[in-house]
């Protein structure tokens, strides 16, 4: 069924990405998996090729672009299992902040080099004592002159190790009246003296991905850095969680779809019985199911892109669409699976990586269960 979402422009696009993906990104994936994180030569030809920061305005050398690009992007990454550069993490998440909320002065300094590649972004948020409830962190920003002083402790970090820029979410006034307005964001760029990364995580899935460590010890940043204004930290993450989600209900989608996909080519190749495993009604169910489900998951998430590039606030349905997407990415990785047998729990099959690498999508930005209280909230339900 040709998807509505997109016209012959994204089609163009996306062959020419498709391209790029397949002659300079995959050829890199195994490597990324062996030491954990991806390198900065792709980062600096997806920036050559214009694939990051498409939507900054081009005064700052982006494209202007739509998110609909965006997601082109994050759907051809997924179906490749490129999960190690996390571009999306780049240029949808991190630098839209910047974008929206930074001074001329600020916008003018960073996001050139986040358009070429130069400059990586990553977002501290979650601490060892605070994840969901984001109004319990604990690292501190206090004004001293014309800097600002951070101390704390981050963990979970996306690009923690390869990242130059980071979005640190502090509290610039603990003792706020509301928790909410307590929290700020500070741009802190990685050389800074005091800013000091920690340990490269070893993790189950996503293993192409340098989640770290990131400690605040004494990090003097100049107040210039402070993105927006002080107090108002919260509600710009609240303001900008809304496409963090879609991204992920997006990626979800599309590897989902990999996972259908290569399956479908597994079952009809393996014989059992005397037969290809596809003949079997089990086997056939299973994928029949899981192709409709894909499918009208797309159709929603297509749904809430389109919203999303019209400007409409689809809080309640970015966060539907990232749990059930997720939810759903995680059932067709199992069913896959268990649909390859013995060789689908061996890592040279990529079925066992889609298993683990989906494993996470329930749990990082906002975790499903939140999202459901966001939706039960805006239901009424308190
Ligand atoms: C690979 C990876 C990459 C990440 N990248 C980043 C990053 O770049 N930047 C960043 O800041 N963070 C990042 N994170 C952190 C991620 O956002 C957090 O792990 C997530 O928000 C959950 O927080 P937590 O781990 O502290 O779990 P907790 O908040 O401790 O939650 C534990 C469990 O309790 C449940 N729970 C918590 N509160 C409620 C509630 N009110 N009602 C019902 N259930 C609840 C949760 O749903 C979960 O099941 C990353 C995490 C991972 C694993």
């Amino acid at each position: 069924m040709r998807r509505t979402l997109f016209d012959d422009e994204h089609d163009l696009f996306r062959q020419q990405f498709r391209r790029f993906v397949a002659e300079e990104i995959e050829p890199r994936i195994p490597g990324w998996n062996e030491r954990g994180m991806s390198d900065r030569e792709a980062w600096r030809l997806a920036g050559e090729h214009g694939y990051l920061g498409a939507c900054a305005p081009e005064v700052y050398g982006g494209a202007g672009a739509e998110f609909r690009y965006d997601a082109i992007i994050m759907e051809e990454m997924a179906y490749a299992r490129a999960h190690g550069m996390m571009i999306s993490l780049h240029s949808d998440i991190c630098l839209p902040y910047v974008l929206s909320f930074g001074s001329e002065e600020q916008k003018q300094k960073y996001v050139p080099g986040c358009v070429s590649g130069e400059i990586l972004l990553g977002i501290c948020m979650t601490e060892p004592g605070a994840g969901s409830d984001l109004q319990g962190i604990q690292t501190r920003a206090e004004r001293r002159g014309d800097h600002y002083v951070l101390n704390g402790a981050k963990t979970f970090i996306s690009n923690g190790q390869i990242g130059d820029l980071f979005i640190v979410v502090a509290k610039t006034d603990p003792e706020a009246e509301k928790a909410s307005q307590a929290i700020s964001l500070l741009l802190v760029e990685a050389d800074t003296p005091g800013f000091v990364r920690g340990r490269k995580l070893d993790k189950l899935g996503l293993r192409g991905q340098d989640t770290s460590e990131i400690f605040l010890q004494d990090c003097r940043v100049p107040a210039a850095n402070l993105l927006g204004e002080e107090g108002r930290g919260f509600y710009m993450l609240m303001d900008k969680l809304q496409q963090e989600r879609i991204c992920i209900a997006v990626a979800s989608i599309a590897s989902a779809r990999r996972s259908l996909d290569d399956t479908v080519s597994y079952v009809k190749e393996r014989q059992a019985f005397g037969q290809p495993i596809a003949r079997f009604q089990n086997t056939q169910f299973k994928l029949a199911e899981l192709a409709t489900e894909v499918e009208v998951g797309q159709a929603f998430v297509d749904a809430v892109v389109a919203a999303h590039v019209r400007g409409e606030d689809v809080v309640s349905e970015a966060s539907m669409a990232k749990w059930w997407a997720t939810d759903l990415q995680k059932r067709a990785a199992a069913e896959c699976l268990q649909l390859h047998g013995g060789y689908g729990f061996m890592a040279e099959y990529p079925i066992s990586t889609d298993y683990a690498d989906a494993a996470v999508q329930s749990i990082y930005a906002g975790t499903n269960e939140i999202m459901k209280r966001i939706i039960a909230r805006r239901m009424g339900l308190g």
